[in-house]
């Protein structure tokens, strides 16, 4: 696997046939491997981005608290059949006098959008940015972040780019817990009781979800109209912002 810290770096790279990209920011768990793997599948040359990108988080939030740990996340890319991991600084992607952005008027407002304000600003930007820097035919994206999916679907077809983008269910611990980077953070307590979130979601209903979410500090819990259906929620365990959803539409993902 060969690791491109540049952009012209990234360019300057054989490709024969098609090309998939997994855009991540590392810490990588299952719920990455699954997307790698469908990338894997589906294209003759694979290629991960890894870069925690601090246009989408907020001033308050955990971007420098993020986990980091780029050879093992390399390592496991590595063996998970990557062919390019593009890893670069910050400095790369945006340079000083960087001022062009992507917005989304109402997708990027709403639910995740409403609490984490700019947040789909940042997710956008830095798509389109890694769109246009590795050219793929193909996208892979997770269920887990229902939202980004739609906004990144939604800004494809606004800007009429030719990707194709895809979408990999939901992968969850035994317990039902969704696969997160940021469940590393959990406490053994905490971990037990943001059970209660995919319990919640199970139930596929806002009002049953609302009750069974009593005891935790919801952001909120929402059937959010994105193809498919969902009904998505993000609560706060101690300091730590979980997002989960089901699909409601067809057999749960
Ligand atoms: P992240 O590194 O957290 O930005 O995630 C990179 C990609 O992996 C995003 O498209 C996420 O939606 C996807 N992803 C994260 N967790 C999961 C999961 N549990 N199941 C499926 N996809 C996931």
């Amino acid at each position: 696997m060969k690791i491109a810290r540049t952009i012209a770096e990234l360019r300057a790279q054989p490709r024969d046939g098609s090309v998939g990209l997994v855009p991540t920011m590392g810490a990588f768990h299952e719920g990455h491997l699954a997307l790698f793997r469908a990338a894997r599948e589906e294209n003759d040359v694979v290629i991960a981005s890894l870069f925690v990108n601090p246009a989408q988080f907020g001033e308050d939030e955990d971007l420098t608290a993020y986990p980091r740990d780029e050879k093992h996340d390399a390592a496991l890319a590595d063996a998970a059949g990557i062919d390019i991991l593009f890893a670069p600084s910050a400095e790369e992607l945006y340079p000083p006098g960087f001022q062009t952005w992507v917005e989304l008027e109402e997708l990027g407002r709403m639910l995740e959008g409403e609490f984490r304000p700019g947040h789909f600003r940042g997710v956008a930007t830095i798509c389109l940015k890694l769109f246009n820097i590795v050219r793929p035919d193909r996208a892979y994206f997770g269920q887990k972040d229902a939202q980004q999916a739609a906004i990144v679907r939604r800004m494809v077809r606004d800007l009429d780019h030719e990707v194709e983008v895809r979408v990999v269910p939901t992968v969850r611990d035994p317990d039902g817990l969704a696969l997160s980077s940021r469940n590393a953070y959990l406490s053994a307590e905490e971990r037990e009781r943001a059970l209660a979130l995919p319990r919640a979601l199970a139930t596929k209903d806002p009002q049953a979800a609302r009750a069974r979410l009593n005891d935790l500090d919801v952001d909120y819990v929402e059937v959010a109209d994105f193809e498919p259906r969902v009904l998505a929620a993000a609560v706060r365990v101690g300091k730590t912002r979980l997002i989960d959803n089901v699909v409601l539409d067809k057999e749960s993902v």
